[in-house]
């Protein structure tokens, strides 16, 4: 295998440790140093490249994402940031002219979030979703992946025009004579995906393939993906076809999953198959297994996100819980039970309280040896992250939710609590594992606007000045760190992957500026020169390939 020389670069190895050159061999970093040493060590067959004085921070590792659902998403009409219905009509209506093919039998959509429509903030119904089709389902998610709205025509496939039922863990919403409006929230809302046909396998891999170079030309050199039980492909399908992908060599980006389940008897089929039994996972550092992925709770923009006391601008709604938390608990016994990880979606305060007190009852002398951890953990205060330190419960934050999350927690949640959540700079003091992921295709997978958000406080705009609660802000080693090393030990990978160092795996990024001296304000514009995984360079900017 190759072996790679980089020299005169600015390298960082730890806080305060920069080093001049690197050497990679099989896979791995064989040397760190100064030029003199590093070429000593490197043999004469090496690719020497000279960096110019550009800085190198380890392979950036998304410790939370649905990779596969945001290559679905090129195949699907983008309504991200759109600020009426009418704008979302109008977009999916020129999508489904341009590309009719992928619309024939049925029109899905994600992303739309009427926090940001500019006139009337209501969320679309049927009869909007009408003014696209009447003749095939339309169904268009919110862009927390929660709450979905739906046309007439998907109703009546449903038989919901006729009759009405009840999901348990989800709602039907119904207009003042009883019929339903098209909004479906939480476990309903499969009802009405479920009726738009899905991609086929060779579609999938293709575009999962598609969003896995878009993360490598970012500096992604990692990811733990939730795609399993987060797309209509079944869970059989994506692990065979994600087997394929690795053992043709078809992706670089190394991967682990995040297996979502949503039900007791699945997680028992799942704990009993040849899947998880006999190890099918001949180069873990390239695919890995993960652990298991639940839903406590929805999200703070659809006012579903389980909360302690009422949202303060929805006085009577507490938000929602998709599992008891018997349930919760009987999940973690058998987890525990067969040594697999629990990561889980908490957003609110209530659901972060009670999931913890189900991971407490599976520790082992005070220790988390699983490394059970939290996903996303926003709304938070001082005591709940002090139990998560003492109980050293991992959490996995999107630095880059507090883009949008800034301009309403505050009138969700209060004052008072929105100020000790998205606490940052305080789980990290208090000693808590943090790692950064992006939730992507919640938002996107380019980490550099994520470190943004994490060091500043601000949104993409720049607002607000001094930053959100800026006592919360990261420095940027903090940050770089959650996304490497910190990520790495999520997956039990610390002792290898996310440091520039001798024995680890040489993933590496060269950046465009040095993110430790620029102006905070340009972090989010970084893009890499190069991206390196195991000392092979997949990815190499225009202006330097020419
Ligand atoms: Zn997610």
């Amino acid at each position: 295998m190759g072996e790679l020389v980089l020299t005169n670069g600015k390298i960082y190895v730890e806080r305060g440790a920069f080093a001049q050159a690197v050497y990679a061999q099989d896979g791995e970093i064989r040397a760190v140093g100064s030029n003199e040493e590093v070429l000593k060590a490197a043999g004469s067959a090496a690719k020497v490249i000279d960096l110019k004085g550009k800085t190198v921070i380890p392979g950036l590792n998304d410790s939370h994402l649905h990779l596969l659902n945001y290559g679905m998403s090129y195949a699907r009409a983008d309504i991200i940031g759109v600020t009426s219905i009418e704008e979302m009509i109008e977009r999916v209506r020129k999508f489904v002219a341009e590309r009719p093919e992928e619309s024939r039998n049925g029109i899905l959509s994600k992303g739309w979030n009427q926090d940001l429509f500019t006139g009337e903030k209501r969320m679309p119904n049927r009869y909007d979703l009408d003014r696209i089709s009447t003749e095939v389902p339309v169904v268009m998610v919110r862009i927390c992946g929660h709450l979905a709205a739906a046309n007439s025509r998907a109703i009546e496939l449903l038989g919901l025009d006729k009759q009405m039922i009840e999901v348990s863990g989800g709602t039907i919403e119904t207009d003042e004579n009883g019929v339903p409006n098209g909004i479906f929230a939480e476990n309903a809302m499969n009802l009405v995906t479920d009726l738009i046909p899905r991609f086929t396998i060779e579609d999938t891999k293709r575009l999962f393939l598609k969003a896995a170079d878009y993360a490598v030309a970012h500096g992604i050199t990692s990811v733990q993906s939730n795609d399993i039980g987060n797309t209509s492909t079944s869970m059989e399908e994506i692990f065979q076809m994600m087997h394929e992908i690795y053992d043709e060599g078809l992706c670089k980006l190394r991967y682990r999953h995040q297996v979502c389940i949503t039900d007791l008897e699945t997680f028992k089929k799942y704990i009993e198959s040849g899947e998880f039994k006999n190890g099918k996972y001949k180069d873990p550092r390239r695919l890995a297994l993960g652990p298991l992925k639940l839903f406590k709770d929805g999200s703070l923009g659809g006012r579903t996100a389980a909360l302690r006391k009422e949202y303060a601008d929805d006085p009577g709604n507490f938000g929602v819980e998709c599992i008891s938390k018997e349930e919760m608990d009987e999940f973690c016994r058998i987890a525990d039970e067969n040594g697999i990880q629990v990561v889980t979606h908490v957003i609110g305060d209530r659901a972060i309280a009670d999931v913890m007190e189900s991971y407490e009852k599976v520790l082992r002398d005070g220790k988390n040896p699983l490394r059970h951890g939290l996903i996303h953990c926003q709304i938070t205060d001082r005591q709940m992250l002090e139990k998560a330190a003492k109980d050293d419960i991992l959490i996995s934050y999107q630095p880059i939710f507090l883009d949008y999350d800034m301009h309403i927690v505050l009138d969700r949640c209060g004052k008072e609590l929105g100020s000790t959540s998205y606490a940052f700079h305080t789980a990290d003091k208090l000693g808590i594992h943090v790692s950064y992921g992006t939730d992507c295709p919640v938002e996107g997978c380019n980490p550099f606007p994520n470190l943004y958000s994490a060091v500043t406080r601000k949104d993409q705009k720049g607002w607000p000045e001094g930053g959100f609660f800026p006592e919360e802000c990261v420095d940027i080693c903090e940050a770089i760190d959650a996304y490497t090393i910190e990520s790495a030990y999520q997956e039990f990978s610390e002792d290898f992957k996310g440091r520039i160092k001798e024995g680890y795996l040489a993933d590496m990024v060269v950046l465009d500026r040095d993110i430790f001296t620029c102006d905070p304000m340009e972090i989010k514009d970084i893009l890499p020169d190069m991206t390196i995984i195991g000392g092979e360079i997949v990815y190499l900017s225009q202006e330097d390939s020419h």
